[in-house]
């Protein structure tokens, strides 16, 4: 990645299925009646759309390249922030939404960070950097929210009156 318009057109695809995905999980947490944790999924997708906002921000006047799914260049390993969906458990407590959600957003700032180390052009370095700042706000927000979520005890999945139970 050289170009600032081809790390804005990253950071757009990033923050926006980001977003989605968050909602997407929120949306599974809502039709179980998973309130706390369809909460906390709605605020980071938010934290995305204000970062997306930001990245579009940048954007304006500046002729971004198209790519196709697979000409996206994420570096080592797969998309940042894709979070396998078998995470999600319908009976998923905060613990585990939190610990999903940390995995994210440590794997966009990895994807800034790495931007941000490996570019020569000194904007594209400030910019990724700053990117790379703001992932980071959101791990420690996650990591302090995690003190006040423990681990729940073994047998936290483990459901009485199963959905598909039919007697
Ligand atoms: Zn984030």
């Amino acid at each position: 990645m050289k170009t600032i318009p081809e790390f804005l057109a990253h950071a757009i695809a990033l923050e926006s299925q980001t977003a989605e995905r968050y909602d997407e999980l929120a949306g599974a947490m809502e039709v179980h009646h998973n309130t706390e944790v369809a909460e906390l999924f709605h605020r980071m997708a938010r934290y995305a759309r204000m970062h997306l906002a930001e990245v579009n921000d940048h954007a304006i006047g500046l002729p971004l390249p198209h790519y196709a799914p697979w000409e996206y260049e994420w570096g080592e390993g797969e998309e940042p922030e894709n979070f396998p969906h078998q995470d999600a458990h319908y009976k998923m407590t905060p613990f585990h939404a939190l610990k999903a959600a940390l995995k994210a957003e440590i794997s966009a700032q990895d994807f800034y960070a790495t931007v941000a180390a490996d570019a020569e052009d000194l904007k594209l370095k400030a910019l990724a950097s700053a990117y790379a700042q703001e992932e980071g706000e959101h791990v420690l927000l996650l990591q302090k929210w995690l003190q006040e979520h423990p681990a729940p005890d073994e047998g936290w999945d483990h459901d009485m009156d199963p959905p598909s139970s039919g007697e």
